[in-house]
């Protein structure tokens, strides 16, 4: 399964991050995708297939 996340998109992973958020939100989109964590701006990279193993789901941005 192909996922379609671009960049800015906010994911929720199935575990919490050290800090306790799940959100994290994509900063980078390549052969590697890197990750920001909403809750304490921690930088992850993760290849495609890790995030689509770990994410839960993809989260509506809210609209301003
Ligand atoms: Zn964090």
């Amino acid at each position: 399964m192909t996922n379609n996340i671009s960049l800015g998109d906010v994911v929720e992973m199935k575990k919490p991050h050290a800090c306790g958020s799940k959100t994290w939100t994509i900063t980078r989109l390549g052969v590697d995708i890197k990750l920001k964590c909403a809750g304490c701006d921690h930088e992850i990279m993760m290849d495609r297939l890790e995030v689509n193993k770990k994410m839960k789901k993809k989260v509506d941005k809210p609209n301003v």
